[in-house]
């Protein structure tokens, strides 16, 4: 069957853009299917309430945790991996894409306020894996934006999503290496040439070039990266850029 996402949220209408562009597609074609869920259906009082004063004191509001518990009770299938997006999580990398697209589907808890009572996670981890994750370091007002980033990173990996002329295995991370830069027509805009190599029509000439680009890239960029390859990626011509 087509590869599941919900997410449950109390501003269901933020999700709007799930069903865009290569996504939306995708939900066309059959490979996707999503749900969004306001988090308000599941509360039992008057004014709906999902948050309360934190224990402790402090300043702001914590979400209660009634209303999660059956929200994940009717949109949760047993085993399916619960993400909590949260600013104190581990960071959200593609190596997590990869592990999550080749499951069967997701579900995300959008925190607002200062987030979500701990306890809906922990209890959550009783019935299936549970990842709190965070999309980097900054603080976003809410978890919505950060279900959009991360169910494009994942839904871009599941088989069919992408066709052959966009597929993902160049791309930027996918060899722990950020991708180096690209070009197209014309040869000069505005005083600015293409390199040369990429016209000669040299093919080993140009994976090279291609592959020290990224190297650079990656050296200037995010040396973070580098320093965490296995001894085994990088070759002797690699190590002489
Ligand atoms: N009190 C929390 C803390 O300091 O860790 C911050 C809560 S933040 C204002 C509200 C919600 O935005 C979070 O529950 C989470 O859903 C989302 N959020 C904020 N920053 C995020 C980030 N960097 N990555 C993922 N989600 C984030």
């Amino acid at each position: 069957g087509p590869f599941r996402i919900d997410v449950v949220t109390i501003f269901p209408e933020y999700l709007a853009p799930l069903r865009q562009s290569l996504l939306g597609k995708a939900i066309e074609r059959g490979l996707v299917s999503v749900g969004v869920h306001d988090l308000r259906q599941w509360t039992d009082d008057v004014h709906r309430t999902v948050d309360d004063a934190p224990y402790g004191g402090g300043p702001g509001m914590v979400m209660k945790p009634e209303p999660w518990g059956q929200a994940l009770d009717a949109v949760r299938p047993p085993g399916t991996r619960l993400v909590v997006p949260t600013p104190a999580g581990r960071p959200f990398t593609h190596a997590m894409a990869v592990e999550w697209a080749a499951e069967p589907g997701l579900v995300f808890a959008c925190g607002r306020y200062e987030g979500i009572d701990q306890r809906v996670a922990d209890w959550a981890a009783e019935a299936g894996p549970v990842s709190e994750v965070s999309i980097g370091d900054y603080v976003l007002a809410g978890g919505e934006s950060a279900v959009l980033v991360m169910t494009e990173a994942v839904t871009r990996l599941i088989p069919g999503v992408l066709g052959n002329r966009e597929s993902a295995e160049f791309d930027s991370h996918a060899d722990g290496l950020l991708e180096g830069p690209s070009y197209t027509r014309p040869v000069t805009w505005r005083g600015h040439e293409v390199p040369p190599v990429l016209l000669s029509g040299n093919h080993a000439a140009i994976e090279r070039w291609r592959r020290a680009e990224s190297l650079r890239r990656t050296a200037t960029r995010r040396p973070d990266l580098l320093a965490a390859l296995p001894e085994d990626a990088l070759t002797d011509a690699d190590r002489a850029v």
